[in-house]
């Protein structure tokens, strides 16, 4: 699927010296995955050229994957390739000096709410950045090269965006593309571990997220996170977001949602969004936000708005459960 562009992107990675990947803020397994996983796989294939990931954020819980480069001086990017991977907007991409780069190749498998970049290679069906990356990789596999460090990062990208291989967005394509970083060498037990064992501490959060939850008529289940609860807990602002997750699997409640306070100055709360069944990505959308059909983010700026948005997502539920069957 979508050869020519591909082809495209590999001609101008040939062309270059210089290549920069960049990701998206609040980075998650996929992003970081793709990224760390495509510039190996461009440093085994190019090793005359120069190649850089550079972002001053860090998620502790991706840290097992090592770090990524140090800054670089502002003619590197001047004369260099950016590849902005699983990012759909420009205001997302994390590194504000991709806008330094000669040119910019955008990778992504969100809903497009915008065009940038002199190539776009978008296919929001695919489960996974990670994927693309993976496909891309088969699709050239005479020309690159790989390794199971490489095939490491792309996996964990996989793993985690499509939830386990668990949501809807995961093919016959997706298992393939797995099945060809499997076949590379990839230690999923010491993976897995890394990605899915839990403090024992932790676990006490998640008793009290399942004591707090609440529930709207209709069916959205959702957890309101403030700063007392996470300095009760000790968890860091990435740590107490994760709990959306624990949501997930309430019979009936077909959208679930955190509400973090981020503690800024402008009061704003960050929203993550879930659901299964019904694609609540219009509600994000009106929210100051976006991603998939079933897996957004969103931005409020009083606990008003946050009682607005929860009246929506419950309208929302409540007349795709009226007008559907077969949801549980
Ligand atoms: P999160 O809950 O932050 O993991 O977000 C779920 C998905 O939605 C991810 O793929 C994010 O990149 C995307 N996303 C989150 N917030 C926004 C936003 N404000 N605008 C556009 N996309 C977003």
């Amino acid at each position: 699927m979508n050869r020519a562009v591909k082809e495209q992107i590999l001609q101008k990675i040939q062309q270059y010296n210089t290549i920069m990947l960049f990701r998206h803020v609040r980075s998650d397994g996929d992003c970081v995955g793709a990224t760390k996983g495509f510039k190996r796989i461009l440093q085994l294939t190019f090793p005359e050229k120069a190649i850089y990931l550079i972002d001053a954020e860090i998620s502790e819980y991706l840290s097992f994957l090592g770090p990524d480069d140090d800054e670089v001086a502002d003619e590197v990017y001047a004369e260099a390739l950016g590849i902005v991977i699983d990012t759909a907007s420009e205001s997302r991409i994390s590194n504000k000096k991709y806008a330094l780069c000669k040119e910019l190749i955008k990778i992504d498998h969100h809903i497009p709410l915008e065009s940038y970049g002199n190539i776009m290679w978008v296919e929001e069906e695919r489960s996974s950045a990670c994927e693309m990356i993976a496909d891309f990789y088969a699709t050239f596999r005479d020309v690159l090269k790989i390794d199971s460090e490489a095939a490491t990062y792309i996996y964990t990208g996989m793993v985690t965006d499509s939830g386990r291989f668990k949501y809807e967005g995961v093919t016959g394509e997706t298992m393939r593309n797995a099945a060809i970083l499997l076949d590379v060498g990839i230690d999923t037990e010491t993976l897995y571990a890394n990605l899915y064992l839990d403090e024992y501490d932790y676990l006490k959060f998640k008793a009290h997220i399942y004591q707090a939850m609440q529930i709207t008529e209709n069916g959205v289940a959702y957890i309101y996170i403030d700063q007392a609860m996470r300095d009760n807990f000790g968890l860091s602002l990435e740590q107490a977001s994760a709990c959306v997750n624990s949501l997930d699997s309430i019979r009936g409640a077909i959208c679930w949602m955190a509400f973090i306070e981020n503690n800024d100055s402008e009061g704003s709360i960050r929203v993550r969004l879930r659901s299964r069944f019904v694609q609540i990505n219009p509600i994000a959308e009106k929210y100051h936000g976006g991603g998939h059909a079933c897996a957004c983010g969103a931005t409020v700026y009083s606990k008003d708005e946050m009682e607005a948005l929860l009246r929506d997502a419950d309208a929302f539920v409540k007349e795709y459960k009226q007008t559907h069957e077969g949801w549980l």
